[in-house]
């Protein structure tokens, strides 16, 4: 198979040799209800002798997600409770989601929006509705920052990206613009002088929060894209997903962090796992969760640390959940854990104040 042809299908899996022509048949019951999609990039990267690849893992469907338990619901984060106008999730006052294209260039097995994204998910924002999302924005003074989500904003042309932004150009309450992407990573040749000047195309504040989850996502290629960008004058953040097998273990994040921060990306975000439909075997606990954040502290430096992140379910929003180094423990005393567990009195001559 030409490895340059990106796998959009069970069949295609098969002749890349990502997957075994017995699990074909449970493989298409996945495809019909959830969209894959592995870039050239992405395929190189799997390691096919691995049958724990993180990678693969990531990327590759997997019968597991035929499983479908009680809590998991198809909108995890409430996006549709916070929708005022097609394409808009307004959920905080000063900051909205733009969803202009439910396309990606890969599609995580783990995805929060998998009910969404797709060929058959909620499509591409025509030019009423986007005209509509614009009027949303111009007539909301509070909305300060626009965050282009999606799907990925990054599979859209040079030409349509720059057609949004000069709208956004005309808003003057709008000061950042941020976009959530993949593309740095899982298409890096995609960044180029059209795509990197359609992305200023706003006039405003650029931040990327570039999406990977496991250091050996960033590549050569990944982290050079990334450098045009940042050379370009654009701020780049982190987000990856928490992810039983891929980096669920201290070493791994303290690698994918380090990784980051080498290719000036400062670490935002590290998300617990939604309860997107056939995750579970994605899932850790968050008592586990904090353990493997805990455990970063100290063992990489401070530009290292993301934020552990639950988006609560229903749509009320992000809560910081890594475990607190801090309690109180009464008249004006705290006790407070250092990074090796150990145990001090704030302040330290116990008088309290
Ligand atoms: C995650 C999210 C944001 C961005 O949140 P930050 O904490 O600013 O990164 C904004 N709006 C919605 C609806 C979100 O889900
Ligand atoms: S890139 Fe983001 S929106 Fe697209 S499939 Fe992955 S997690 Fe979902």
């Amino acid at each position: 198979m030409n490895v340059m042809r990106p796998i959009r299908s069970v069949d295609d899996l098969e002749q890349a040799g990502l997957i075994d022509a017995g699990e074909a048949l449970s493989l298409e019951q996945v495809a019909s209800r959830y969209a894959i999609a592995l870039t050239p990039s992405i395929a190189r990267l799997i390691d096919r002798a691995d049958p724990a690849d993180p990678i693969a893992r990531q990327f590759v469907p997997d019968a597991a997600e035929l499983v479908v338990t009680p809590e998991e619901r198809a909108d995890p984060i409430g996006d549709h409770a916070h929708s005022p106008v097609e394409g808009i999730v307004h959920r905080y006052p000063d900051r909205v989601l733009l969803k202009a294209v439910h396309v990606c260039p890969v599609y995580c097995r783990f995805c929060f929006r998998r009910e969404m994204v797709g060929p058959q998910g909620l499509g591409t924002l025509d030019a009423a509705a986007l005209d509509a999302a614009f009027a949303y924005i111009r007539d909301h003074s509070e909305i300060w920052e626009v965050i282009l989500t999606g799907g990925d904003p990054l599979v859209l042309s040079p030409r349509r990206l720059e057609e949004i932004l000069r709208q956004l150009a005309t808003i003057s309450h709008v000061k950042i613009v941020r976009f959530h992407t993949r593309v740095p990573v899982v298409d890096p040749l995609k960044i180029d002088a059209a795509l990197i000047a359609a992305l200023k195309a706003s006039g405003k504040i650029v931040y990327v929060a570039v999406h990977a989850n496991h250091p050996r996502e960033l590549t050569a290629e990944a982290r050079a894209a990334c450098d045009r960008l940042t050379d370009a004058g654009i701020m780049l953040v982190s987000q990856s997903v928490l992810l039983k097998g891929v980096n669920d273990d201290p070493e791994v994040l303290a690698e994918l962090m380090k990784a980051f921060v080498e290719t000036r990306i400062k670490p935002y975000y590290l998300h617990h796992p939604d309860l997107a439909p056939g995750t579970s075997h994605f899932r850790l606990t968050i008592t586990e969760g904090q353990k493997i954040v805990a455990a970063l502290r100290g063992r990489i430096s401070g530009l290292c640390q993301p934020t552990y992140i639950l988006d609560i379910p229903g749509g009320y929003g992000k809560a910081d959940i890594g475990q607190s180094a801090i309690r109180e423990t009464g008249d004006g005393c705290y006790s407070v854990s250092d990074y090796r567990g150990g145990e001090h009195v704030y302040p330290p001559d116990g008088g309290g104040f």
